[in-house]
């Protein structure tokens, strides 16, 4: 049976995709898939010894507020540590939020039971970071690629499957004549497809890619990368992207937010967020990006942030960033910026170096509408 998605039938599931454009208008923007609201995910810490007391908190997402549109790749970047594989987990509940809202398609998810989220779990797949761990070594492709279609009864005979997982692979550039060989006779770029192949299995319409390219060479990486692309845009998927990478991050998404401390400090449109940052950590991310051009790189200036990452257990007061900022001034350490429209059209900042400090942004303010 051919997968509708493959003809494109699938991208206008659900509610049609608005007039809206992209930033650089080539491609059309949908509504609001997910949404996350002052979404918490905060751990416990424990002293050692036997009584293991409950000494603090680790805020490893700390009251993040985002939407991620239908249709669009929205990249996730930030340091290690900064909790954006969290908040990726969280959006799809495979870490319970312990505050805030997530909602999917217009469901609270955050309040669903197991089966009702099992049925939603097919609509939101995972693309992981170590293709070769996430694959278990005893089962062939075959199995590791049908077991979300057994586990959804998506395709009730064998034959049925094993055609399904056949046009999988094949969508992802695999050979089918490979389904029945075991993880470890794949390089490493090929287990990742085979990663991908198993996330679609479910035809899912939002697709959370953890630090997916992060272990591969780099000439596997651009090839996963493009695969990515034109996956979304065949199927008409939403993807987060969540990085370290804020090249690969801009090579691949609509719109860019940028996470610190367990917080997303700026958002918006990927060519403002990549060429015009208005927060001093992304400026500094950014600079840190190397140019493509001999004469252009040797003059690039970087901007070095002193100091470490505070730990998420001991979070500064004020503005998180404070501590590393070369701009902090005296509002900084007490009043914690919010995220307000700043730039281009979409684009968000939370610094006191724009607008009235400590001023709220409403939701509308906060999700305008891209640029036409
Ligand atoms: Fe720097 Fe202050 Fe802006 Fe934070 S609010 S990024 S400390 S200038």
């Amino acid at each position: 049976m051919a997968d509708r998605r493959v003809t494109g039938e699938r991208a206008s599931r659900g509610a049609p995709a608005t007039e809206e454009r992209n930033e650089a208008g080539t491609r059309p923007m949908g509504d609001v898939l997910v949404s996350a609201r002052g979404l918490e995910v905060h751990f416990p810490v424990r002293s050692g010894g036997a009584l293991r007391r409950t000494t603090g908190v680790l805020r490893a997402v700390d009251g993040v507020d985002l939407d991620i549109r239908r249709g669009e790749t929205l990249g996730l970047v930030g340091e290690s540590g900064c909790g954006k594989s969290t908040l990726g987990n969280a959006l799809l509940r495979l870490v319970e939020p312990t505050g805030g809202t997530v909602t999917f398609d217009g469901t609270d998810v955050t309040g669903l039971d197991r089966r009702a989220m099992r049925a939603l779990r097919r609509r939101a797949g995972m693309v992981f970071q170590d293709p070769f761990a996430s694959l278990d070594p005893r089962r062939t492709v075959r199995q590791t690629v049908s077991e979300p279609l057994e586990v959804h009864g998506l395709r009730s005979g064998r034959r049925e499957r094993a055609a399904r997982v056949a046009e999988l692979l094949e969508l992802v550039g695999l050979d089918p004549a490979v389904a029945d060989r075991y993880p470890h006779e794949f390089s490493g770029g090929q287990r990742q497809r085979v990663g991908i192949a198993r996330a679609l299995a479910g035809e899912p319409d939002f697709l959370v890619c953890d630090e997916a390219i992060a272990s591969l060479d780099v000439s596997v990486q651009a090839q996963v990368l493009n695969l990515l692309r034109r996956l979304q845009r065949r199927l008409g998927l939403t993807l987060l992207f969540i990085s370290h990478d804020l090249s690969a991050v801009r090579h691949v998404s609509d719109r860019i937010a940028v996470m610190y401390l367990g917080r997303v400090v700026e958002v918006g449109p990927a060519a403002a967020v990549g060429s015009d940052p208005k927060m001093p950590y992304t400026q500094a991310l950014l600079s840190a990006v190397p140019v493509p051009h001999p004469s252009l790189e040797r003059t690039r200036q970087r901007i070095v942030l002193r100091g470490d990452v505070p730990s998420p257990a001991n979070v500064p007061s004020g503005c998180r960033f404070r501590t590393r900022c070369p701009y902090a001034f005296e509002p900084c350490p007490d009043v914690d910026p919010a995220l307000q429209p700043v730039g281009a059209p979409g684009q968000l900042a939370a610094c006191h170096l724009h607008g009235v400090v400590g001023r709220p942004v409403e939701r509308e303010e906060a999700v305008p509408a891209p640029a036409d």
